[in-house]
């Protein structure tokens, strides 16, 4: 079978590339190694029946947001694709009882900071101002290819609508770390753990530079727009993104491993699949897979540029993750108030110190004796994932070793994933019984997904890295080869597609 560009993985990006290539006319062929779509946008019925989990991604909010979104989104709704919006987005308790959360309501967060601190409600106020100013900047800037002369164009358009100044602070935030940002910003130790938590969704502890903008887009850009979920779950898009792509003419084969690239005259012609089947390609070969797996493995005997190839290969991945599904029979009842139940994701992560220690220990192979918890409370958002009356938790571990050299608190003894995950999984359910008590007789049933387990699902998640490779700066930005890199924002795939057409 000849098509005009085959693509590996059935990931979204590569699901997002395929349809923008083939809305323009090409003849497109997935090809994916497992059994569904979608790589690490699934949904699962992993405890009990009628359970709908995000085995990974949940969080469908850049995909909403997104560039591709609006160039291919009425496509998409008419294949399904629908949102679940989450007004009351994430919260941090804190063990003396109090919290401090964000909601699509800058008069209720400015509020919810004046209870901690006068200073900070006025910063918040600020801040979200300065916000309408800097995000369209910000926006080009994280969805423009890199490096390309969109840049300049970029950089000096800035600096025209809002001058130097202006065009330093941002520099000055790109390369600061959370904890220099936030002490800069803030006075309340609360507000600033609420933050820097979502540093720690990518590879950024309080401290490492590079880690501020995300705490800062993540906070004003939920408060702005709320978070959105996948209406019944969040393969609701890769539903979608198949059947728009099938519309189009493109085909998905599942079960279809890709062994290797083929090449004629040094120019990627086709794919031999794992069963020996083998594919051409007249215009291009796509993969959407980590360099290191494509220059590693898909092209036996090198790209044919040494240098390329030790650089790719080189990527650094991030650090591990773990996931624990739980089917219960009703949302944690927080100490701290009963408001935390609507919130989308409750982070249990409650100083930057305890941050900075858990992500220590991980990168040093230790499980880290109080991890980062991210408790993410789906049906409250959207009930129609259990049963009536019943409920999910999504909850994911930052960060984590991919190969175990010991316990940080000294109790858990085996170092194999496989043999240790239960009771590390036991861990994290005594970390959020501490802030909900009474929660442990709710559950109905739950589900482990260590570093490896992910890794097993699929091999984009190396040693449960979610990033798809750190986002430190040595190779985020101008040195990322896949550019903008974590995320369900379709950034690559849809990049890469205008860039071939
Ligand atoms: C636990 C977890 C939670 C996350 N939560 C969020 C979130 O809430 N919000 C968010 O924005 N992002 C989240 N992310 C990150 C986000 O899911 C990923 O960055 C994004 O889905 C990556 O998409 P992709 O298309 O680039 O690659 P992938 O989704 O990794 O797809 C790659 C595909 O290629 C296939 N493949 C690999 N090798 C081969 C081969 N040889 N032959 C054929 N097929 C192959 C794989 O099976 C896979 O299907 C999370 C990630 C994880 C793991």
């Amino acid at each position: 079978m000849n098509y005009d560009a085959i693509i590996v993985g059935s990931g979204h990006n590569g699901l997002a590339c395929a349809v923008h290539l083939a809305k323009q006319g090409w003849k497109v062929g997935v090809f994916e190694r497992n059994k569904v779509a979608g790589g690490a946008v699934q949904t699962r019925e992993v405890t009990l029946t009628v359970f709908r989990h995000d085995l990974f991604a949940i969080n469908l909010g850049l995909f909403a947001g997104s560039p591709f979104m609006r160039t291919h989104g009425e496509a998409l709704t008419r294949h399904g694709l629908a949102f679940a919006g989450a007004i009351d987005c994430f919260a941090t308790p804190f063990p003396d009882g109090t919290w401090f959360g964000v909601s699509k309501d800058v008069e209720k967060n400015i509020a919810r900071a004046a209870s901690f601190s006068a200073a900070d409600a006025e910063t918040w106020r600020e801040m979200s101002n300065k916000f309408g100013r800097d995000a369209p900047h910000i926006f080009a800037l994280l969805g423009s290819p890199m490096p390309s002369r969109d840049l300049l164009s970029i950089g000096w358009k800035a600096w025209r609508a809002q001058g130097l100044p202006w065009v330093i602070d941002t520099l000055r935030l790109l390369v600061s770390s959370p904890r220099a940002f936030l002490d800069e910003n803030f006075e309340s130790d609360k507000i600033k753990a609420t933050l820097a938590a979502w540093g720690l969704h990518l590879d950024f502890s309080p401290d490492i530079a590079g880690g501020a903008l995300f705490p800062y887009l993540e906070a004003m850009a939920d408060q702005s727009f709320g978070m959105a979920l996948g209406q019944g779950g969040a393969d609701v898009m890769i539903k979608a993104l198949s059947g728009y792509l099938k519309e189009l003419g493109g085909e998905i084969h599942l079960d279809a491993e890709v062994d290797r690239i083929d090449r004629t005259n040094g120019r990627a012609t086709g794919v031999t699949l794992k069963d020996g089947r083998q594919f051409q390609a007249r215009r291009a070969v796509i993969a959407n897979a980590l360099p290191q797996i494509v220059f590693g493995k898909m092209l036996p005997g090198g790209s044919g540029n040494a240098e390329a190839d030790r650089r790719m290969k080189s990527v650094r991945p991030g650090p591990g993750t773990m996931m624990i599904h739980v089917a219960c029979d009703n949302l944690p009842g927080w100490t701290a108030g009963p408001e935390l139940q609507r919130f989308a994701y409750v982070h249990l992560a409650p100083s930057l110190d305890m941050m900075s220690r858990t992500y220590n220990e991980a990168l040093a192979g230790f499980l880290p004796g109080e991890p980062v918890v991210v408790v993410g409370q789906p049906t409250a958002i959207d009930p129609n994932r259990a049963p009536q009356g019943k409920h999910i938790l999504w909850i994911q571990v930052r960060v984590l070793p991919a190969v175990i050299r010991g316990d940080a608190a000294g109790k858990i003894e085996g170092k194999d994933w496989a043999e240790v995950k239960e009771a590390y999984a036991d861990r994290l359910m005594a970390i959020l019984e501490s802030y909900a008590p009474g929660f442990a007789k709710k559950i109905l049933g739950r589900a482990v997904f260590s570093p490896l387990d992910l890794e097993r699902e699929n091999p984009n998640l190396l040693g449960g890295d979610n990033l798809g490779g750190s986002h430190h700066l040595r190779q985020n930005f101008l040195f990322r080869p896949t550019w903008p890199g974590a995320g369900v924002g379709a950034g690559s795939g849809f990049m890469l597609a205008r860039m071939l057409t």
